[in-house]
């Protein structure tokens, strides 16, 4: 069984702030979900500022076939509504024509107000009408609602209400995120070594999207998925609390949390994870040796914060002074929240300056943040870790523990030659 959760009351500094932002949008999000899902598209209807973000973003993707792109709308479009809608719905039948292998289209959402007064859930369901089979869906990317890994959050439960019927008891468990396909077919491999039927959301394309049943379990994969857990209930399905798969003991809490639902006996669970968990202790061995008593602070960002500090924090010895997030699902995080040490401080949203000013004061060894800040804060002299890296990097797992903790030595390896 998983550990009991802390009270939060329980040793946490809990505090909320509200400010200025400094967090990439939702659109963000693209990038890497047109990575898993192979035969999806992404069209963001916004700006040019839009059309640059997502260039810029997914710049190593410019040899590749591209899966996303931009339709302006500018001032030519704004002379009335219905031309907006007529210019989307040819834009999109362009696309769909030029491009057969297209089988799903999302209808990304952004901030400039002649989007905003689009109607896109309704353009989704015309142009599905239109394009069959091509299922058309919407969602919102825009930085008014969204920071940026809620987009895959918005992304995902978009497709929710989509997906086909499975007859009870032949759902088996279900994951929710997207994750790298290696470290997803590490997860297919130890969940049919415990014996546990096993589908990921999304599908790694339109036609291999699973199906849901009323009481199915199903296990976060990522911490900022709020909107597809509360899709997924209510669709009937119901969540495994668990830590989430960052490190060797969240891997292994969240194995455990699927293993307690499906009835494996502890015996069999020991047997099936132990060389996993042997390979990751000696991965993050040399780790902890650098790691050990540095003092590392979240900026927030991607909402990966408080799962990232309880690994650095448990399994690498580092000593946390803050974990901002840009929100916090006391819920989603409760097995997190109680793994944090004593005395943390959880900071939900952001006062940019007044964290600056925290940040300069405590002088942390390590700042986790957005690629915004990194460059000031490294000519203040503080090493810095990009939290976009952590999305784009295949991280969860067993196999992939060492490299996570890499990710934060390499920062301090680097820093401790600049000094030299
Ligand atoms: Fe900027 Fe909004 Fe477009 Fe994001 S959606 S790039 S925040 S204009």
């Amino acid at each position: 069984m998983n550990a009991p959760v802390r009270p939060e009351s329980c040793g946490i500094d809990f505090a909320r702030e509200r400010g200025q932002r400094a967090v990439f949008c939702g659109l963000t999000g693209i990038v890497w979900l047109h990575r898993k899902i192979q035969d999806a598209f992404f069209l963001v209807v916004g700006s040019r500022t839009c059309a640059h973000l997502i260039q810029s973003a997914a710049g190593v993707m410019i040899f590749a076939e591209p899966r996303f792109a931009t339709a302006i709308l500018d001032e030519r479009d704004l002379a009335g509504l219905a031309d907006a809608e007529d210019e989307l719905d040819r834009v999109v039948e362009r696309l769909i024509a030029r491009r057969p292998d297209i089988r799903l289209l999302f209808l990304v959402g952004s901030c400039p107000s002649e989007v905003i007064k689009l109607d896109l859930s309704r353009a989704a369901l015309r142009l599905s009408r239109r394009l069959a089979p091509v299922r058309v869906l919407s969602y919102s990317g825009s930085g008014i609602e969204t920071t940026f890994t809620e987009g895959e959050d918005a992304c995902l439960a978009a497709l929710v209400p989509e997906l086909a019927e499975a007859a009870p008891g032949e759902a088996g468990l279900l994951v929710a995120g997207a994750l790298g396909d290696v470290v997803e077919d590490q997860f297919g491999r130890l969940f049919a070594d415990l014996g546990i039927p096993v589908r990921f959301l999304p599908g790694r394309s339109a036609g291999a999207m699973p199906a849901l049943a009323p009481g199915q379990p199903f296990l976060l994969a990522q911490p900022f998925l709020a909107g597809t857990a509360r899709a997924l209930e209510a669709r009937g399905l119901r969540h495994l609390p668990a830590p989430f798969p960052l490190g060797e003991a969240g891997t292994t809490g969240w194995l455990r949390a699927a293993a307690d639902a499906f009835g494996v006996s502890s015996e069999h669970f020991e047997a099936v994870t132990a060389p996993g968990r042997r390979r990751a202790a000696t991965a993050l061995a040399p780790h902890r040796a650098r790691l050990a008593g540095r003092r590392v602070f979240f900026f927030p960002d991607s909402q990966l914060e408080v799962p990232l500090a309880r690994f650095l924090s448990g399994e690498l010895g580092a000593a946390i002074v803050e974990v901002g997030t840009p929100y916090l699902h006391r819920g989603h995080l409760a097995h997190e929240i109680a793994a944090l040490p004593a005395g943390t401080r959880v900071v939900e949203g952001q006062s940019l300056d007044d964290q600056m000013d925290r940040a300069r004061v405590a002088r942390p060894d390590l700042t986790v943040c957005g690629l915004g800040l990194a460059n000031p804060l490294e000519a203040e002299g503080l090493a810095t870790k990009w939290s976009i890296e952590l999305l784009f990097t295949p991280v969860q797992g067993y196999e992939q523990a060492g490299d996570l903790a890499e990710l934060f030595a390499r920062p301090l390896r680097r820093r401790e030659r600049l000094e030299v």
